[in-house]
Formats: C-alpha cells, structure tokens, sequence
C-alpha cells in the first residue's frame, strides 16, 4: 500500500483547482491507499492518455477501493493497452466534419465549437481521447473564420460550446465569444456540454453565469455525471446557482461497464439528477474508441436496463438510450426491452 492524506479544497479558486489536478499516477494511488500493483498497468496506459484528476473529484472516492466508480473512470489500466476489433481512434469519424480548425459540423441546424482543447478530467471512456486537439488550438484569425462559417451558414440555429471541456476557457473568452455569436441572427440558442462542474463544482462562478447568459440567447447545460456518487453537495450548490440563472440542465451519461451498468445505480442516479432538477436527457452506448473496450456493455444489456427504469421512474427520469454511429444524421435511439416476468 502506498499511503497519503486528502486536502482541503473549499477556499481554493477553479483555476488553483485546474492546476493543481493529480496527473502522477503514483501519487494517485497514495492518494487513495491503493495497491502498488497497480501502478505498472497505470504507468504504461497513461503513456497513451494521461491522467488526470483534480483534487475534488477525488475526495469523492472511497480511499482503499480499486473498484470505486469514479476511480474507475480516470485510472489507467492495462486493459487499454489491448486490441479489439471495431474499436478505433476516431470510432464518430468525426475527423471528417472537422472541416476547420475548432468546428465540428456533424448535424443540420447545429455545430460544435471546439472553445478549449483542455479538460479537468480525463475520462477513461472519453471518444475524443486520440482527437487531434493541437490542431484546433484557435490564433485569432481562426476564431474569425470559426465565427465566419456561423454567420454564413443561416442553417445554424443552435451552436454547442464542446472540447475538450468548454469550461475550461476562461470567464473573458466565453464572454466574448457568446456575444459575437449572440450577434448572428440566424443562432437561436447556445448549448454548453461539460464535465467541468461535475469535476470541480468550483467552476460556477457569477463571472461564468455572466458570460454565459448575458446576451438574448436562451442557454442550456448538458452536464456529464454518469453516477449517483458525482452528486454531492458542493455540485448541489452549484447547480442551484445555474438554474436561478435561468439556465436549462440536462444530463448526458455514458453507460460504462463497473461503474454503472445496473439498474439500482441507474435508477439512484435519474433520482439523483431529479432531486436536483435536472432531465436524464441520453444515456449513451459506449463510443468504441481504442483503449476504452472495458467499459462495453452489450445491447441487450443495456435496453434491459433501461426497460426496467420504465418500471420504476416517471417518464421524464428515464433517459434516453441512444448511439452515436459515424456519418449517420442523428443520434440512433435503442428501444427499451421490457421486462415482462
Ligand atoms: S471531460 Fe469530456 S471531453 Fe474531457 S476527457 Fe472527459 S469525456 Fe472526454
């Protein structure tokens, strides 16, 4: 066992917090009282993707628990390191729709903008993790000509801040890149998804709420918590501040093998997310990108799952089970399977 202590986070800025993430592996597992023996397979995958994990996801994990479900989304395993056939580098080929730097143009009527090319956390399962991100790095000239497709484009009703994670820009960035967007007519709404505040609920902040809602365009939040653990009260408190902004929150999950393919999880997780007025909206089918193939969950499973959600929630908990699929127009609803004993 390597062994260490947690520190206090609560007087610490979102910036202190960013900077100061756990990116050691082996100070990770100090960290968290774990096993030596697996600091080797950490090493060796984190090579590939690194780790990273700030300090108040962490205190959220139950030290002494190699199988604690948050852990299990940021640790590096030698699983990674393995071949699988259909799991690829880009599995959404979204390569393709990159048409310029920091726009992902995949559907009608809206796109993505890549606003930061970092993140708080780096997610194990993440479908961007070998993105070619240091291409779509912006000099001010590309933010122009990212702005200049938007304004020619009068298709484009809703723009969607992505990354990375958008909320890793500053509060004067997204400020001055929501009023030159709030300037197009044709855009109607602005989306935010982000992992951000579930990681480092810190980063709510008034300037954030500022920048985000200070302009004629309705805004809404897809958070990313994909466990009923992820919801404390720190996140609590932040998320109350973002709806007495007027801000609407959804929640988008993926399904991930060990840390929450079971219904009562699932179900405390809806529960959760209801307590604090925010919609399941998806609930993804893994992305199959290349070193994630731990995580699957088959079909079957998964529309079991959520058919037994039908028995146990109201309509509007039960989030939708859907896939991604490369080149297709729309995200691809999977029916639920119910149970019908
Ligand atoms: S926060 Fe989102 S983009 Fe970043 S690693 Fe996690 S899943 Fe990927």
């Amino acid at each position: 066992m390597i062994h260490g202590s947690l520190a206090p986070v609560e007087s610490a800025s979102w910036q202190t917090l960013l900077a100061n993430s756990i990116t050691d592996p082996k100070q990770l597992l100090r960290r968290l009282d774990l096993p030596l023996e697996l600091l080797a397979p950490a090493l060796a995958a984190s090579a590939d993707f690194a780790l990273r994990v700030p300090e108040p996801y962490l205190q959220r994990m139950q030290p002494g628990n190699p199988h604690d479900p948050l852990l299990r989304q940021v640790l590096p395993v030698g699983e990674e390191l393995f071949e699988h056939p259909g799991f690829s580098l880009d599995p959404l080929g979204e390569q393709t729709s990159n048409t310029q730097p920091g726009i992902i143009h995949k559907y009608h009527g809206r796109l993505l903008l890549i606003v930061s090319a970092g993140c708080a956390v780096n997610c194990r399962y993440c479908f961007r993790r070998h993105f070619p991100y240091d291409d779509n790095v912006l000099s001010t000239d590309e933010w122009q000509q990212a702005l200049e497709y938007i304004r020619a484009d009068a298709s484009i009703r809703e723009v969607i801040y992505s990354g990375g994670d958008p909320l890793a820009a500053n509060d004067k960035r997204l400020a001055w890149l929501t009023r030159e967007i709030a300037a197009i007519p044709h855009v109607r709404r602005l989306r935010v998804h982000t992992r951000l505040p579930v990681v480092i609920p810190q980063r709510v902040t008034d300037s954030l709420i500022d920048a985000l809602c200070g302009t004629r365009l309705p805004v809404t939040m897809v958070l990313h918590c994909n466990h009923s653990n992820e919801l404390d009260m720190p996140l609590g408190a932040a998320i109350q501040r973002l709806r007495k902004a007027g801000i609407i929150l959804l929640n988008q999950a993926v399904l991930l093998k060990g840390v929450n393919d079971n219904a009562d999880e699932l179900e405390k997780l809806s529960e959760a997310l209801g307590d604090h007025g925010i919609l399941p909206y998806y609930l993804h089918v893994l992305d199959q990108v290349k070193g994630a193939q731990h995580f699957h969950v088959d079909d079957i499973s998964a529309q079991q799952l959520v058919g037994t959600l039908l028995g146990r929630l109201p309509g509007f908990l039960v989030p939708r089970l859907v896939r991604e699929t490369a080149g297709e127009p729309s995200k691809t609803p999977l029916y639920p399977q119910l149970d019908c004993r």
